[in-house]
């Protein structure tokens, strides 16, 4: 027989009881397909709002193989060192398309997973980016709900995610290892211009002298970036996930970042901001998904789809008829 389910009511209750049992289960709901759980985490979520946002938002990028993992496990552990509880969440739409993550297996942060201070979540898995980082984001409340305070978002950095997870978090850092000496090479340019932070990982043993060139070569090439909308000029620095050198000068920089922020009121402009952008990109995602989804739709953009192939209809009548069927 199968135990009854808790309610919306009972979740809540135990989110911000900072249960855990009860986090994980709405976030389960949060990630689930079923219509019936959408409703349900709806209504979590709202329930958990207005305790929501008292956090800082951090997010870490980097190629594999870069350190992600070893960094973010011993700089949580330094985080709760300070008191400080500390939610690890991640945005992987591979784990999604090819049914294998990038960001790896539940093995990773061994230390950080015995933490009762921490709470690690792997990324969502959703057909789209779209879907996984809303999933992401509206667990981000959840944790706050739950008493996190500290909320960092790993992804990798290739294809869109780090755009996507730049439009949730507060602070973004972007984690590079120093390499043949051509450090800006194979950046994309808008990554390094989200960049709050640029740390330069692995700068230990032979490989310091290494680390302290690229921090001049990004340091130079951050000087010919357009100044930021929130004033803040990006720190470049090195660190090692090993040795634990430079960890905390990371966590000054971060703080200091919020200071600043705050002070200004960019801190809380930039969240009302990103709320906005999440308004419209759940629309977006949710209508797009809805057509794409309907059984008449789907029969009749296959037949379209061949109409325009063989230049029997133009594209554009092909849509139009298509959008009629669905507005009808
Ligand atoms: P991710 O793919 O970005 O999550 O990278 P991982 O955290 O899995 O690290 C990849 C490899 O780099 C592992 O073998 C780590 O032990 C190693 N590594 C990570 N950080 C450092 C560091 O600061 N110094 C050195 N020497 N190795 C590191």
């Amino acid at each position: 027989k199968r135990r009854k389910q808790p309610s919306s009511q009972e979740l809540i209750k135990g989110i911000l009881e900072g249960n855990r049992t009860s986090l994980s289960r709405a976030i389960t709901l949060i990630e689930s397909t079923n219509p019936e759980h959408a409703a349900k985490a709806n209504e979590i979520v709202n329930g958990c709002l207005a305790h929501a946002n008292k956090s800082v938002r951090i997010g870490i990028t980097g190629v594999p193989g870069v350190g992600k993992s070893t960094f973010i496990e011993v700089f949580g552990k330094f985080l709760t060192a300070l008191n400080k509880k500390v939610a690890v969440l991640a945005v992987d739409p591979s784990s999604s398309l090819s049914h294998g993550s990038i960001l790896g297996d539940k093995t990773r942060m061994e230390e950080l997973v015995k933490d009762e201070n921490a709470f690690i979540r792997p990324s969502a898995s959703g057909d789209t980016l779209g879907g996984v980082a809303r999933k992401t984001r509206e667990t981000i409340i959840l944790c706050e709900a739950a008493g996190f305070d500290t909320i960092i978002i790993e992804t990798v950095g290739v294809g869109q995610s780090e755009t996507a997870v730049h439009s949730m978090v507060d602070f973004f850092l972007l984690l590079k290892i120093s390499g043949a000496g051509d450090e800006l090479q194979g950046i994309k340019r808008g990554i390094m211009e989200m960049a709050d932070a640029i740390v330069i990982n692995k700068a230990d043993g032979d490989n310091i002298k290494k680390a302290n060139l690229a921090k001049l070569e990004f340091n130079r090439a951050l000087h010919l970036f357009p100044a930021k909308k929130s004033a803040w000029t990006p720190k470049v620095s090195t660190c090692s996930a090993i040795t634990k050198d430079g960890i905390s000068d990371i966590w000054k920089t971060i703080s200091d970042y919020f200071e600043m922020t705050n002070e200004s009121g960019f801190f809380q402009e930039k969240r009302k901001e990103q709320n906005q952008f999440w308004l419209m990109e759940t629309i977006n995602e949710q209508l797009k998904s809805n057509f794409y989804n309907q059984p008449e739709i789907i029969l009749q953009l296959e037949e379209n789809k061949k109409a325009v192939q063989n230049d029997e209809m133009s594209p554009f009548a092909a849509a139009q008829e298509l959008l009629k069927l669905y507005f009808k």
